[in-house]
């Protein structure tokens, strides 16, 4: 490529896609390197739950980028509609959270003092068994997304905005000259030179951040999901229970989530004891999937960080490197805060989310308990 361009993007799952459509629109020209293809790491592999929020009261630096996204995702889905003709899905279909009598103690005051909708179901859900000893609380702002559509769709809009897009191409290394980055190495021998970098590599992140000092930031959490085919209706809302999930598609497909597996390591695929225990779990609580058929099972690897909060800021001592990295559980709704922060970053322009939660150095303060566990 001749012309370099002033951000060139390191990992193009869903953090990586969506700074680029944020980044070309402020104005930049934009490049993004993809190891594989575009978005079909832990962003294709996740069940794309946005929990609801609201920006003005959310609590932490977490919450208001959970809360940024859940404000924003339904016009931003609009728009990604009429610029690419792709449907992402995203429906408000409300959520049911299912509680302990400690978490019922805590999660409907955190929910309530945000402002959020919530009603306990003392009759429970038609055609969902409530857990023994668990109590349920409907939130009706609970949203989904496609998240295969929605990647999609954010690839429509790169290539509408002329952002250049290159798949099936590894960012080895850096190239420095006197500390400094100056470019990036690729695994075809190429180089690749910009004013700026930014760092979206999902759970693969450390293998760029350690050589600029940063290597405990990331590792990976595998995820698996079970894929029911069962019909319109049958599940009403996403249903929640702990850090287990079901999330009813249009077309009547189910999804169920998740393990967490940071023991696998990179080592991506399912086991039988994990889609058994989600087959189980999906079972019991929606009766009416025991007749459904299971069509297919996956994994895929979050990016989790030690905190479990995203890193999203300027590299300390490199300072035309900025990392989007360690969004976890969350990278799907925590994605247009985080490409807004982003854009604020590498334009200059002020930005609508405080970055200092954000920091490499941030305070352990910063990293209270978030309002949504999913
Ligand atoms: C089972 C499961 C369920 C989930 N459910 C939800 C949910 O309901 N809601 C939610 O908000 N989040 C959910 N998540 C989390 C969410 O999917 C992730 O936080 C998010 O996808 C992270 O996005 P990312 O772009 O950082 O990572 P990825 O999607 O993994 O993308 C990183 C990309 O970088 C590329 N890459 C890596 N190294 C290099 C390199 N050296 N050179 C070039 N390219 C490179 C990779 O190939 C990859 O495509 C779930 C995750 C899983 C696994």
């Amino acid at each position: 490529m001749s012309e370099r361009v002033d951000v060139l993007i390191l990992g193009g799952g869903i953090i990586g896609l969506s700074c680029a459509v944020a980044l070309a629109d402020a104005g930049l020209r934009v490049e993004i390197i993809e190891r594989g293809a575009f978005g079909r790491e832990a962003s294709w592999a996740g069940a794309g739950i946005v929990p609801p929020g609201d920006f003005d009261r959310a609590p932490t630096p977490l919450d208001k980028l959970r809360a940024y996204g859940a404000t924003h995702f339904a016009d931003f889905s609009k728009r990604l509609l009429a610029e690419t003709g792709i449907d992402n899905e995203f429906t408000v279909c409300g959520g049911i959270e299912f509680l302990t009598p400690d978490e019922a103690a805590e999660y409907p005051a955190l929910w309530r003092a945000e402002g959020l909708a919530v009603e306990r179901l003392d009759d429970g859900c038609r055609g969902v068994v409530t857990p023994p000893g668990l109590s349920a609380w409907h939130l009706p702002g609970f949203a989904q997304v496609r998240n295969p559509r929605h990647l999609r769709a954010l690839i429509g809009a790169c290539e509408r905005r002329g952002v250049r897009m290159t798949p099936g191409t590894a960012v080895r290394g850096w190239q420095f000259r006197d500390g400094v980055v100056t470019g990036v190495t690729l695994a075809d021998g190429g180089l690749r030179t910009a004013r700026q970098y930014l760092v979206a590599a999902g759970a693969w992140a450390n293998d760029l951040l350690a050589p600029l000092g940063q290597s405990q930031r990331v590792h990976p959490v595998r995820g698996q999901i079970v894929l029911f085919h069962g019909r319109p209706g049958l599940v009403p809302h996403v249903l929640l229970c702990g850090k287990r999930y079901v999330v009813p598609r249009r077309d009547g497909r189910v999804l169920v989530g998740s393990t967490e597996e940071p023991e696998a390591g990179f080592t991506k695929g399912t086991t039988p004891a994990g889609t058994a225990a989600l087959t189980a779990f999906a079972r019991d609580l929606v009766p009416g999937l025991r007749d459904a058929e299971v069509e297919a099972a996956w994994s895929g690897l979050r990016p989790g960080s030690l905190d479990g909060v995203p890193t999203i800021a300027r590299v300390p001592g490199h300072d035309n490197v900025i990392a989007a990295v360690g969004h976890f559980r969350a990278g799907i709704q925590l994605s247009l805060g985080t490409a807004a922060l982003v854009r604020a970053l590498a334009s200059g322009a002020d930005s609508p989310i405080d970055p200092a939660g954000f920091a490499f150095d941030r305070s352990p303060g910063s990293t209270a308990r978030p309002t949504f566990r999913s």
